[in-house]
Order: structure tokens, then C-alpha cells, then sequence
């Protein structure tokens, strides 16, 4: 884990006014990365990072000069229209861009590297977002034992838990085609469900569309096939963590799902913020991996070390809105559906790298690991739908529009929140996560 060093000193300010102001997501300490094009013209995507209400250009940084050594060389590895290229480098060259631009930024530097520093700067209103990275493989955790135990509630009342869950970090490999950045919109998915009851399936829209609140985590260095990173050693191949929204066809996905897993429940869409915060930036919210009761069982030796155990947790708070139709043509802010922190978390991110690669398995730079659903230890901090609604059986209403949700409907938009905040330190934030459901398809003629 990172050390807290003088770019998490709460007193620090930047010039940029926009970054001290309370509540500001983007204020000096955090630095998070993604990628832009200004909205109107042709420019190519480059990397940039957030300072308030500015994006730093970081093309513009890279041929401004206003940087020397590892931090001018990794600005250029984040000028790419993906920033792969600059997770490749690793911790050293992530912590001299962030200090580099820290030194540039903090009130009161002055000189000329400040002056073109000035000049890389553009509006985040008059800018676009695309992926952060080129997603080449995504693989999907389930790693909250209270989203484990709500849900196999549903399925298995005197098991809820599976016999592997506290035993080893479990996943499914996910796909990567259909990740998309926060904003875009989708199209209701088609599959095969078993209705209640019946003995065939039909074909048609999901019926029980639903959201899942989780965390994105982006790999640094990858690790040569065949050569498993160790546990004490994970952290220094993740660059950062994001939002994600793994939407889900539940009516599909319990039909599909045995034996092999999730399918086209679970591939039409996963939706993820614009930006990246590093774990550098997280160094002052760690906190200790959920302790296990002397009774359950204890992770085996190669998922398990004094580190993990003193600060392998990170406390994420985190928020899911709904906005509906309604809501937009009354101009009424979105329904809050549930809170919860990534803190309660079973399986810890240095768990989930430690065991995605204990096999061998080659990770790559920019790899998107998802957590998982992230539910809290109440059922008010559910953080998907089926659970919230208790299997669709009571239904949520919504206190602005009177409207009621089993299941998202046609036109909701869903907004994942997620930020950090606690005494002695800077509070910085992950932006949000959004996206919109459209109605399905209308069916295809052909047969
Ligand atoms: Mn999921």
C-alpha cells in the first residue's frame, strides 16, 4: 500500500479555485485520470486529470515541457487516446506525474512550467469522456458477503452462502466488448427466461432488469503467464479504482446461469465513470480487511498477510440514484435508493489480484476487474434492485414521484456516487456513473 506523503496534506490548495471548494470531488490531493476530447472538433481522445472543474490536458502537458524525468515521460504515456500505456509503467512513474503536477498546481507555485501548466487546462463542461482504457480482458468478482447471503436467500434459504465463498475471492470472466463509459445509453436485452411455474422458457425482453453497484479496478503492470503475483506484491499492479454498474438480466441470468455462470445476463452492458483515481490518492482512506469472526473460516496462507490484514480495505462511500422519467419532466432531483462503503467488503482488491493470478494467469495493463455487487452489512445498503425489492416481491416507492420499482423500467437512469471522507484528510471523490435504459428492440421478423 502507499504511504501518505506531502500530496495528501489536507492544508494543501490549489490555484485552480474550483479545487478548494468544500465537497469538490476533484480537489488537489485527488488527481484522478481519464479520457477526453473537447466536445465540439475533431481532436483525437488523450489522457487528461481532474483539477477541480478543469481537465489537465495531458497531451498538451507532454509537449508544454512543463514537466522533467519520469513525470514528463509518463505525461506522455497518458497522452494516448487510452491510458494502458501509462498503468504499464507502474507506481514510480505514477508518483512522480502526481507530484510533478501537485508542485505545478499547490497555491502560490509560480515560473514558467506554472505558466504553460496554465495554458493545458480546458473546462470539464466543454469536454467528452470514452473509456479510460482499451478494455482487453474484465473479469467479475463476488466478493460482498452480505450481496452473497441476500441473494442466495432468494435461491438457497437454509444455505445462502456457497461452500467456496469465504474460502477463496470468486469470479467469472466477464466481457469486454460491451463495457462502455458512463452516459451511454442501452437497449433492453432479449433472452431466454423461465417464467414462474412453466416448464419451457420464452424469448423475449427482460422482464427484471437490474442494476449492480460495484467498483472498477484498473491493473498497472501486468505479470508474465505463468508467473502468479503473491499477495504481498498485488497492490503494486493496480493503478486505481473507478465506478461500475454491471447491469443485469435477472430473469435471464437465473435461467442461464448452471452450471457454467452469467452469459447474456450479464453481457449487453457494464457501464463505468470516466474517471480513475489512483491508489495513491486512496493511501489516507485505508482501513483494516473486514475481520473474520474466530469461528468462519480464515483465508489460507497465500490470500493472507499482516498488510492485507492492517489496511487491504479501502473506505469508499458510495450512493446509487434513480432518475426516472417522471423525475426529469418534473425537474425533480433523482430518488437516493441506497448507501453503503466499499469498506465491508469480504475479499480485499490485493485478494482478488492474488488469486485471479495464482493459477498463472496473465493479467494485462488496463485489465477492468470488477468487485462485485457492494452490499452493506443492513439491507438498506443493498446495492442491486433484486435485493432492495426482495426478489421483486416488495416493490420500492419512490417518495418524490410516487412511482413504484420492482425492477428498473424503460427511461430510468441509474447513478452510481462514489467518495471518500474522513477527519484529518482531504475529501475527494470518484464523480459518477451513469446510464439510461432504453426500450427493447422491437422483434425481428425473421425466424
Ligand atoms: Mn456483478
Amino acid at each position: 500500500m502507499t504511504h501518505l506523503n506531502h500530496t495528501h496534506d489536507p492544508a494543501a490548495r490549489s490555484w485552480v479555485d474550483s479545487a478548494n471548494q468544500p465537497g469538490c470531488d476533484f480537489p488537489i490531493q485527488n488527481l484522478p485520470f481519464a479520457v477526453f476530447r473537447h466536445h465540439s472538433g475533431n481532436e483525437p481522445w488523450r489522457g487528461g486529470v481532474a483539477i477541480g472543474d478543469q481537465v489537465i490536458d495531458l497531451a498538451r502537458v507532454a509537449v508544454a515541457g512543463c514537466l522533467d524525468g519520469l513525470a514528463h515521460e509518463a505525461a506522455l504515456a497518458g497522452a494516448h487516446p487510452q491510458l494502458n500505456e501509462l498503468m504499464a509503467l507502474g507506481p514510480k512513474a505514477w508518483q512522480a506525474l502526481r507530484q510533478g503536477l501537485f508542485a505545478l498546481l499547490q497555491d502560490g507555485a509560480e515560473g514558467e512550467a506554472v505558466q504553460a501548466l496554465r495554458g493545458c487546462l480546458t473546462p470539464q463542461v466543454a469536454v467528452e469522456y470514452t473509456l479510460p482504457v482499451r478494455v482487453a480482458n474484465y473479469t467479475d468478482f463476488y466478493t460482498s458477503i452480505h450481496h452473497a447471503r441476500n441473494v442466495g436467500q432468494f435461491i438457497r434459504p437454509d444455505e445462502p452462502l456457497t461452500p467456496n465463498f469465504q474460502w477463496l475471492p470468486i469470479a467469472y470472466h466477464g466481457r469486454a466488448s460491451s463495457v462502455v463509459v458512463s452516459g451511454t445509453a442501452f437497449h433492453r436485452p432479449w433472452g431466454q427466461a423461465l417464467p414462474p411455474g412453466a416448464s419451457a422458457p420464452v424469448h423475449g425482453p427482460c422482464a427484471r432488469l437490474d442494476y449492480e453497484l460495484e467498483m472498477a479496478i484498473y491493473v498497472g503492470p501486468g505479470n508474465a503467464l505463468g508467473e502468479p503475483v503473491p499477495l504481498a506484491r498485488a497492490e503494486g499492479h493496480i493503478f486505481g479504482m473507478g465506478l461500475l454498474n454491471d447491469w443485469s438480466a435477472r430473469d435471464h441470468q437465473f435461467w442461464e446461469m448452471a452450471p457454467l455462470g452469467p452469459f447474456l445476463g450479464k453481457n449487453f452492458c457494464t457501464s463505468v465513470s470516466p474517471w480513475v483515481v489512483t491508489m495513491e490518492a486512496l493511501a489516507p482512506f485505508r482501513v483494516p480487511a473486514v475481520e473474520r469472526p474466530a469461528t468462519d473460516p480464515q483465508p489460507l496462507p497465500y490470500l493472507d498477510g499482516p498488510g492485507n490484514r492492517a489496511h487491504g480495505g479501502v473506505d469508499v462511500q458510495l450512493a446509487v440514484g434513480l432518475e426516472t422519467a417522471q423525475h426529469r419532466r418534473q425537474a425533480l432531483p433523482p430518488a437516493e435508493l441506497s448507501r453503503t462503503s466499499f469498506r465491508h467488503q469480504y475479499w480485499t482488491v490485493a485478494q482478488m489480484l492474488a488469486q485471479h493470478t495464482v493459477g498463472g494467469c496473465n493479467l494485462q495493463s488496463g485489465d477492468l476487474l470488477g468487485t462485485g455487487t457492494i452490499s452493506g452489512p443492513t439491507p438498506q445498503e443493498a446495492g442491486a434492485l433484486v435485493e432492495l425489492s426482495h426478489a421483486g416481491t416488495q416493490p420500492l416507492r419512490l417518495a418524490e414521484t410516487g412511482e413504484e420499482r420492482a425492477f428498473l423500467a424503460d427511461g430510468d437512469t441509474v447513478i452510481l456516487r462514489g467518495w471518500c471522507e474522513r477527519p484529518g484528510a482531504a475529501r475527494i471523490g470518484f464523480g459518477e456513473c451513469r446510464g439510461t435504459v432504453l426500450p427493447a428492440h422491437a422483434p425481428t421478423a425473421a425466424g
